[in-house]
């Protein structure tokens, strides 16, 4: 009999601890690859003609994901405010229980730790500079032609993964443009992507409904976040190369090195 009780407070217990300890969630976020936003003159930053209408998609489409993660269970819920220097949502309009990060610069132990979280989610993503995309670029740099780390291209979803992968966590889901989708693939194989709009012609972009492109992205959101186990995070062998090179003045190149990817980026923004 006393083994029976001890079998069930087990079991309690385990079920307890499960319920306690649903998946940790890290949503990063942009404007660029939202869908419906493709003019850099009218649609980015405030006072910009639509910026109000940017900012009320991306509030749709980031608690579309905050749905999703919810749905399968999430124990923390965290939103990273990634453009215009963390300033471009508002805590009045995100749905509970996410927390919002906002602010620059974000303290790096504090916006990332060793399995802080268990997956790294991207909204309004867009591909790095120089892909065929809308809006593609990397960093907020007009002039950046490319950054590699070890030699490999990466835009700014490779350099969140490759910081994640530092501490165990992957990156599991991405909503954005067709080309950051592809970007996040080439990462991220397993990865649940859903593209909100593509770049056709040379300027021109095709989006989805923002009604359908939030179903879908709580769908995905979903999925990724229920299999969250199943995902490798990018490891990156040290030591590190952080190469930007670019476009003005042309061919200027920076090197910064360090032993972890880590102290590679802490090279160039200082240490915290
Ligand atoms: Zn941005």
């Amino acid at each position: 009999m006393s083994s029976m009780i001890r079998l069930l407070v087990l079991v309690l217990l385990y079920a307890s601890a499960c319920l306690a300890q649903g998946p940790k969630i890290l949503i990063v976020t942009d404007m660029e690859g939202l869908g419906g936003v493709n003019d850099r003159e009218e649609q980015l930053l405030p006072g910009q003609r639509r910026y109000e209408e940017t900012r009320r998609i991306l509030t749709g489409e980031v608690n579309a994901a905050v749905q999703g993660a919810k749905d399968a269970g999430a124990s923390l819920i965290v939103i990273w405010d990634g453009h215009d220097g963390s300033r471009s949502l508002a805590v009045d309009e995100i749905l509970e229980p996410a927390r919002l990060i906002q602010g620059k610069p974000t303290p790096a132990n504090y916006y990332m730790g060793p399995k802080m979280y268990d997956g790294i989610i991207f909204i309004g993503q867009h591909a790095m500079a120089g892909a065929h995309g809308v809006l593609a670029h990397s960093q907020s740099s007009a002039t950046i032609k490319q950054i590699t780390l070890n030699g490999k291209p990466v835009g700014e979803m490779g350099q969140v993964a490759a910081i994640g992968g530092y501490f165990d966590i992957p990156v599991i889901m991405l909503a954005g443009d067709e080309a950051a989708c592809q970007e996040m693939l080439a990462l991220q194989p397993k990865a649940v992507t859903v593209a909100v709009k593509k770049l056709v012609g040379k300027n021109s972009t095709d989006s989805l409904p923002h009604a359908q492109a939030k179903r879908m992205i709580t769908d995905a959101v979903r999925r990724a976040v229920q299999q969250v186990k199943t995902y490798q995070p990018w490891k990156l062998a040290g030591p590190v190369d952080l190469m930007f090179e670019y476009s003005n003045p042309a061919g200027k190149i920076s090197h910064f090195q360090g032993q972890t990817v880590l102290e590679a980026f802490e090279g160039w923004l200082g240490k915290p």
